[in-house]
């Protein structure tokens, strides 16, 4: 049965799903292949330094794209690789293998840095609340594959060996292709835009690029191949390990907009050279991070990592951020548009991510009445609308403070909202909040909080009945100091943190 057939047999809301295409530059109705099913491949991180916050920006993205996919029903194979070799200094082919080149400055084994920055790397998803992808293969996992995708670009004549190495021939390749597809230029415009670097005397053409790069005696991480010793170039693992996991065609392509001009562009040559296609029907692009509306780079001292962030431990943070205030931050804009930080737009975020989770945490205590005056249908609408609409995140959100203050309304009593109307707020805040947007309270992250917040303001019920208002009122300030606000009502005493 065609792909087509069964995208309408498996028709709920999705069929409403558009998603931004930058091979069209518009946004296109999304048409899985296979539904339910959806392949996704995603370009993971080079594991030779810590995570740095643009990659987490990017991963949270995708993740969101993840998440989404999944809870309209999608059964969804994601797809996010490991880069642990043949990532050279230079985009270009020049330049130390970065992973080779820390080795040596830490006197360590490749694999040992793969090893610490893959953990780091992990460790940073995890506090994020990013899910783990179905796959997560190595480039090192697969260079058998790599060299037998050379192979066959080689056996389709749009590549050639020039003492041990092989080199994509761009050219050529445009003469019956359009290599510029993906950014939607033209050759000639590329080759005038490209300077001429040092060190690739062996190319024919300055836009090629190495398939197989013959390694040098000191070089660390090489294996055997019909060429000689060597190494994978870059852009082959990916289309390797895509071909490998998703087929030859897949839904969804994405990574850092950053990596448009030369990995994706590569990556669609190298897989319409050797299998006839583009490997991926939707190109899916984040945009960058920028600090104080720079560049976030070392030189510029503006640079920051997830742990610092999350512990204030940087002179350019004014405080420390949570890992979920940083998730809330980076979902308040929208994967597409550039985002800024600063302490005060994180600082309000927070202030945002707080008073979501807090009305939040009073869904479970709400009580129905019998009329309705809160209907949640149309709100509910708007919520998958926004996120129909691109992933439109940050419109989501509104929706979901337009849901809060509904819920503080009925809190109030001030508005009246009946048991169907509750049931469908609760599962609505549920599934956005939780599943959609991936956020957590960050109370529930230790158990034993409540307990021995429990027990404090237990402390507090007996001073203020012994008419101890000092202490009673000591304990209070003491809470209110470090985050918790304590709310006295007939029902008794009720805590939440800021
Ligand atoms: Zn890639």
């Amino acid at each position: 049965m065609g792909g087509a057939d069964n995208f309408i047999k498996f028709a709920p809301m999705e069929q409403n799903l558009f998603v931004y295409n930058t091979l069209s530059r518009t946004k296109e109705q999304f048409k899985p292949l296979n539904p339910p099913h959806v392949g996704m491949y995603v370009c993971g991180p080079t594991v030779y330094s810590d995570a740095h916050m643009g990659n987490c920006r990017t991963y949270i993205s995708f993740d969101l794209i993840f998440r989404y996919l999944t809870h309209i029903g999608y059964k969804v194979r994601y797809v996010r690789n490991i880069t642990d070799a043949g990532h050279l200094e230079g985009d270009a082919d020049v330049g130390e293998d970065k992973i080779s080149k820390k080795a040596k400055l830490q006197q360590l084994e490749p694999m040992e840095i793969v090893q610490k920055y893959t953990t780091g790397f992990h460790d940073v998803m995890r506090q994020l609340n990013i899910l783990p992808p179905s796959i997560e293969p190595t480039a090192t996992g697969h260079v058998i594959e790599q060299i037998e995708l050379v192979k066959e670009i080689l056996a389709k004549g749009y590549a050639y060996e020039v003492d041990g190495s092989i080199y994509f021939d761009v050219e050529k390749y445009n003469k019956k292709q359009d290599y510029g597809i993906l950014n939607g230029r033209n050759l000639e415009d590329l080759l005038t835009n490209t300077r001429t670097l040092g060190g690739q005397d062996d190319k024919r053409g300055k836009l090629d690029f190495a398939l197989w790069i013959k390694a040098k005696p000191e070089h660390l991480m090489k294996w055997p191949s019909p060429w000689g010793v060597g190494f994978p170039g870059w852009h082959l693992e990916c289309s390797a390990m895509s071909n490998k996991y998703l087929g030859h065609k897949f839904d969804i392509h994405g990574g850092g907009i950053d990596l448009v001009p030369t990995h994706h562009t590569n990556e669609i040559a190298q897989n319409v050279a050797s299998c006839g296609q583009n490997p991926a029907t939707y190109w899916v692009h984040t945009n960058m991070l920028t600090v104080n509306g720079q560049k976030m780079s070392k030189s510029l001292g503006n640079s920051f990592l997830p742990n610092e962030l999350f512990t204030g431990n940087n002179k350019i943070l004014n405080k420390p951020y949570s890992p979920m205030a940083t998730r809330f931050f980076m979902l308040q804009a929208h994967y597409r548009s550039t985002l800024d930080f600063g302490n005060e737009a994180m600082e309000a975020s927070e202030k945002g991510f707080k008073r979501l989770m807090n009305a939040f945490g009073l869904l479970d205590g709400l009580k129905a009445s019998a009329t309705n005056e809160a209907d949640i249908a149309p709100l509910r609408q708007r919520c998958y609308d926004a996120m129909n609409d691109d992933f439109n995140s940050p419109v989501l959100i509104a929706e979901l403070f337009e849901a809060s203050r509904m819920i503080n309304s009925v809190h109030d009593g001030k508005l009246k909202i009946d048991e169907a109307n509750l049931q469908m707020l609760r599962d609505l805040m549920n599934q956005f909040i939780l599943d959609v947007l991936g956020l957590k309270s960050e109370i529930a992250a230790n158990d034993d909080l409540p307990k021995v917040m429990d027990m404090i303001v237990e402390l507090r019920i007996d001073a203020k009945r012994n008419s101890d208002y000092a202490t009673s009122d000591k304990i209070r300030d003491g809470l209110q100091k470090v985050g918790f606000q304590l709310k006295d009502s007939k029902e008794g005493t009720t805590w939440n943190k800021m």
